[in-house]
């Protein structure tokens, strides 16, 4: 995780370095401006572990569930007390921290879930649909579906890195990174490697 804080427009902007677990998530919430409790977990843990404030966390949920009708007074009730907790304020206070991978390719969606890893979860076209979405030249996509179909997630998700964020600078450290761990770690390298 990091120390610096960000606010939530420099979230908005810096959405394409976040792996696609967590792009994934972020689009569905957009879209749907609702996201059920594994998904909320799973990002909002990201979120804070980029920096993102409790303060910004609740007004970046509220905005989002209140388009879907969730008045403030049902948001105070159901979700600020979760996110408020993610945060270590409530309940046993215990200050939770973002998933790894492994715990996020191990959590599997049920039907109407949106959580997991897209390596893992999505068919072939809709891993190189999001991957297109995000500029991948096509043989490259192809050769990143083909590692999720042997099961290599986090390979394939430090070819997504490497090939998105890294073309230029190509001797720089990040690029010797082959395998991904956690997703937080993911959205610091990239964001070293676009500068
Ligand atoms: Fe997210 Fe890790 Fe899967 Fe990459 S390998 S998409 S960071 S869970």
């Amino acid at each position: 995780t990091q120390d610096d804080l960000i606010d939530l427009s420099q979230l908005e902007d810096s959405v394409n370095r976040m792996p696609l677990c967590m792009q994934a998530l972020h689009y569905k919430l957009k879209e749907t401006h609702h996201l059920r409790h594994q998904a909320r977990l799973q990002l909002g843990l990201f979120l804070k572990g980029c920096g993102l404030s409790m303060d910004e966390s609740l007004k970046f949920w509220r905005m989002e569930f209140e388009k879907n009708g969730v008045t403030s007074d049902k948001f105070e009730k159901e979700y600020a007390y979760s996110i408020r907790h993610h945060y270590g304020k409530e309940g046993k206070r215990k200050n939770l921290s973002p998933y790894g991978c492994m715990n996020i390719i191990n959590r599997r969606p049920g039907p109407g879930e949106f959580h997991g890893c897209p390596y893992r979860e999505f068919g072939e076209e809709r891993l190189l649909g999001l991957l297109r979405t995000n500029g991948l030249p096509e043989g490259v996509s192809r050769e990143i579906a083909q590692k999720s179909k042997e099961s290599h997630f986090q390979l394939a998700c430090a070819l997504t890195l490497k090939h998105q964020h890294g073309s230029e600078n190509a001797s720089s450290p990040e690029h010797e990174l082959t395998f991904i761990e956690h997703p937080n770690e993911y959205f610091i390298v990239a964001g070293r490697m676009e500068r």
